[in-house]
């Protein structure tokens, strides 16, 4: 199993989850051209994609679909609730219907020799997913856009070879920050954003011996900095009983605008 996050962001977010022989993209949200040259760069293109997975709509994850749906043939998973929000967008809208192949949280769907297991996450859009997936026994996941996590979402995240799991913002940056204040207690709300500090703790509690790299992703751009998120994070799994060293993990920020390299499982 290969993973890649392309881009991770508030400004965009794309990732590659792939085998030998099955390559999928897991949300859209920069430009073809952009996309197509990450792909480019670990030897594929636009045809070798099998499909890609919407987490939901909002335009960070769905951004480059419009153009990249316009001039390859792949189909689109996403739930009920995102492909009605996106038929109701300007530029969405005229997508083909027939593109689109519904799923729904916890019933697995299998692409080529992968099988993925969307899972559900609180996040203020019409039915957004994580996703969990699987070659034989090695497990990705990717985890944003969430407010608050459950033991429901930790169980989900146990046992992964790789994971991208959100690290939002800094909550005192965030709070003295210039945001309105709607902004800011729509982001620290449930169906928020997760910050470095919670992004930590559901890290402590899922950590195991054969994660080969540990991604914190869709960094706010305003409320939150690579290396404070990183050492919250670390400060977090120093004070929790995981038993794990901070320093001995495979803990990387995952950029903005810059492919993370392939991990190879
Ligand atoms: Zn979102
Ligand atoms: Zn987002």
């Amino acid at each position: 199993m290969r993973f890649e996050s392309i881009a991770s962001g508030s400004s965009g977010n794309c990732i590659y989850v792939g085998s030998d022989r099955t390559h999928l993209l897991m949300d859209v949200g920069i430009s073809r051209k952009r996309t197509g040259q990450a792909l480019h760069d670990i030897g594929l293109d636009f045809k070798d994609i099998d499909g890609i997975f919407l987490t939901h709509e909002h335009s960070d994850h769905i951004m480059g679909l419009p153009v990249i749906a316009k001039y390859s043939q792949m189909p689109i998973y996403a739930t009920k609730g995102t492909i009605r929000a996106l038929a109701r967008m300007p530029k969405y809208r005229d997508i083909d219907p027939d593109r689109f192949i519904c799923i729904r949280a916890d019933e697995p769907v299998s692409v080529g020799d992968l099988k993925i297991d969307p899972m559900t996450i609180s996040h203020d859009a019409a039915e957004p997913v994580g996703y969990r997936v699987y070659e034989g026994s090695k497990k990705a996941c990717i985890c944003t856009d969430l407010g608050c996590y459950t033991d429901y979402t930790q169980a989900c995240l146990q046992d992964s070879d790789v994971l991208l799991l959100e690290s939002n913002h800094d909550i005192n940056m965030l709070q003295v920050g210039h945001y309105p204040y709607s902004l800011k207690q729509r982001i620290l709300g449930n169906r928020g954003h997760l910050s470095n500090a919670a992004s930590g703790q559901l890290l402590s509690r899922v950590l195991n011996s054969h994660l080969k790299g540990i991604f914190l992703g869709h960094l706010s751009k305003e409320n939150n900095i690579p290396e404070l998120a990183f050492e919250t994070v670390r400060v977090e799994l120093m004070f929790s009983e995981a038993g794990y060293r901070a320093e001995e993990l495979p803990i990387r920020v995952a950029e903005r605008d810059v492919p993370s390299g392939l991990v190879e499982l």
